[in-house]
């Protein structure tokens, strides 16, 4: 197989600020896997929380072309993670650039058979879930517009973890009635978010996201004991190993595709969370269409889904699955069904 890359500068609508940062710009890695005529298509989205950026994916890159060149032939679910195995084990902490070949991998098997990827995996694409829509931290007047811009969406996600959450929360709440998950991206303290999540109890809140710093499990386990609604880990869990010692503190986790390794790792994290009674959700970063619809095409497996890195961009370089009235309609095309938009990335991926 060969592996092409493509540096893509996704920019997104609105600076993008949450507890810990903010945004105009995010870089993603587009990589094609071709073997024979046909090739699948990847991205890479690194996630800066974990020390990745798109110079070490680009390195990390480099160093799986030539294991790779030596890989060729027909694809199913167990050769995709018989080649994946040694690479997880190469490539360390970049998990993005694992997620990226990974989901070119089952792009390339998804081409070979003619399926798309949920019916290889035996999913229903009429079951797949709602996506909220991420009003990111802002002043007054841009979350006006940003509550306007999601009218198509029937679940708001609110970032919050700075000072101004109860104003965001209650000019939120002059503007809609719907359902809104918060995500609180590490920034509380265990007693301000007890307060916090008190007060959010009362105003249609579907969960809590990541309240507190990662480490603080014991902490969690306390908070969770005294609110009643549902917390849900994301920098807690990394790894399926994190998942047994989440139990108690976290009522269920968010899985992201850049965070764990791509479709095939993600699937055992479903699988995972179940066995240990706890529910799912599919999230995203800020990626491109191609992150974001092999993320969507195992959405049917997850109890909610966080799937809107690609609305939040000007410039998505490819389409695929697409939202209406708020639920994730997958693309019909085999593999991912994605198509690139953008001729030159088309011509460095040598994807016609
Ligand atoms: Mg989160």
């Amino acid at each position: 197989m060969i592996l092409k890359t493509a540096r893509v500068s996704l920019e997104l609508l609105h600076t993008f600020r949450i507890a810990r940062s903010a945004d105009d710009v995010r870089e993603s890695l587009l990589v094609s896997l071709r073997d024979g005529g046909l090739a699948g298509l990847g991205e890479a989205a690194p996630i800066a929380r974990y020390g990745q950026s798109a110079d070490s994916a680009a390195r990390a890159i480099e160093t799986i072309m030539e294991p790779l060149q030596g890989t060729t032939g027909d694809l199913d679910r167990d050769r995709i993670s018989e080649i994946i195995a040694p690479l997880s084990e190469s490539l360390g902490g970049e998990k993005a650039v694992l997620a990226a070949v990974d989901i070119a991998l089952w792009d390339l098997m998804g081409k070979q058979t003619g399926l798309p990827v949920h019916e290889i995996i035996g999913l229903d694409p009429s079951k797949t879930p709602h996506t909220s829509y991420t009003i990111s931290i802002d002043s007054p007047r841009m979350i006006r517009k940003k509550v306007k811009e999601a009218e198509n969406f029937s679940i708001l996600k609110v970032k919050m973890g700075l000072e101004n959450d109860y104003e965001i929360m209650e000019q939120i709440r002059g503007l809609t009635d719907r359902p809104v998950r918060v995500d609180a991206n590490e920034g509380w303290t265990k007693e301000e978010a007890l307060d916090k999540i008190h007060w959010l109890e009362e105003q249609n809140v579907e969960f809590i996201e990541q309240p507190l710093p990662a480490d603080r499990i014991d902490e969690t386990r306390w908070l969770s004991e005294r609110v009643s609604l549902p917390l849900f880990a994301d920098e807690s869990i990394e790894t399926i190993d994190d998942i047994p010692r989440l139990k108690g503190a976290f009522s269920g986790i968010n899985i992201k595709l850049m965070k764990c390794g791509g479709i095939t790792e993600a699937l055992r994290l479903i699988e995972s969370a179940r066995e240990h009674g706890m529910m799912t959700m599919l999230g995203c970063m800020i990626e491109s269409s191609i992150g974001i619809t092999a993320a969507a095409q195992i959405s049917p497996l997850a109890d909610y889904a966080d799937l809107d890195g690609n609305i939040l961009i000007g410039n998505d370089p490819a389409t695929g699955v697409t939202v209406k009235e708020g639920r994730l309609i997958l693309p019909e095309g085999p593999g991912l069904g994605v198509e690139l938009r953008d001729d030159s990335i088309g011509r460095q991926l040598r994807v016609p």
